[in-house]
């Protein structure tokens, strides 16, 4: 089979994460005031009337999940389909994580690393490469199982994860929070295992971008002419969508502080903007050079501490 000729296809075809679910209440205030923003190809948009939250109105929980990921091959489907030919990518996004991580944190070298969603394990090497002892939680068990033979991988969730509780001085988190079905549940998990002092850094779509209202008013004129723009916006792998002005809630919430929220360029123009249409391809670029110049982006880079005196 040939690669999908446009990234936007690639996330078509590889499906969309289950459902079955009924969104009742908002995952960050619990309210029940969830508005319909928008028609999704197989679901609707819903927006929380007292927080702001973005959320599907339907979801999955536990094996409908991870039998889903089990199955879905390449990353965010936007590498093709051949898992040699997406490696060099995994690799230079592992780097610039790590480097992400460094730069928020200090270029620390030592101590116990952990990645929520560890995938096949590209990060793990590279922490694993500049010093640290690491550890993975991975939902998808062929990709846990390809990530296995580095550091300790648990196949599972971090609410199942076996490890010490309080033993992580670092966790990374990136483009997990809005593919779970539970964000505050999982968050309780992951931070129960770090250490005092501990650091998590995650990244996720950013609901607050300059642009979002202007597409939404779009998706909603002229949903046919801009399905494949509402296909990679509100791509069918994501439960929920957090901003920048209510994330910190939930960070707080589990008993984290939040330290710096910074825009973060995403991963299709870095990694993936060779893959388009040239006429996207430029559209794209244009929209990456507006958002360096107002510093606002669709995604978000956070950096969030445990209370206590880190070793
Ligand atoms: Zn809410």
């Amino acid at each position: 089979m040939a690669s999908p000729p446009d990234p936007a296809d690639g996330i078509v075809g590889r499906g969309f994460a289950p459902g079955g679910l009924q969104r009742v209440a908002c995952v960050l205030c619990g309210g029940t005031d969830l508005r319909r923003t928008v028609r999704l190809r197989e679901r609707w948009l819903l927006t929380c009337g007292e927080c702001g939250v973005r959320l599907t109105d339907t979801y999955a929980e536990g094996a409908p999940v991870a039998d889903y990921y089990s199955d879905v091959q390449a990353h965010h489907g936007k590498l093709g389909d051949s898992l040699a030919q997406s490696e060099g990518a995994l690799r230079a996004i592992a780097r610039d994580q790590a480097d992400e991580m460094e730069g928020l944190c200090g270029p620390r070298r030592f101590g116990r690393f952990l990645e929520v969603g560890c995938s096949r394990g590209h990060l793990l090497q590279e922490m694993a490469a500049r010093g640290w002892d690491v550890s993975g939680i991975e939902v998808s068990r062929t990709s846990a199982a390809a990530a296995g033979s580095i550091g300790g991988v648990h196949c599972g969730t971090p609410e199942d994860a076996p490890f010490t509780a309080g033993s992580f001085d670092r966790v990374g988190m990136f483009d997990v929070l809005a593919h779970l079905p539970d964000p505050r549940r999982t968050l309780e998990a992951t931070v129960r295992l770090m250490a005092p002092g501990a650091s998590l850094v995650l990244s996720t779509v950013n609901e607050d971008w300059r642009l979002v209202p202007l597409f939404l008013r779009a998706f909603k004129v002229a949903p046919e002419r801009t399905a494949h723009l509402r296909d990679e916006m509100y791509e069918g792998q994501h439960y929920c969508y957090f901003s920048a002005s209510n994330i910190g809630r939930l960070l707080e919430s589990v008993g984290l502080t939040v330290h710096e929220i910074r825009p973060l360029e995403p991963l299709s123009t870095r990694f993936f903007v060779h893959q388009y249409s040239p006429r996207r391809r430029l559209m794209l670029l244009g929209m990456v050079q507006m958002d360096r110049l107002l510093r606002s982006s669709r995604k978000m880079l956070v950096l969030a501490k445990k209370p206590g005196r880190a070793f």
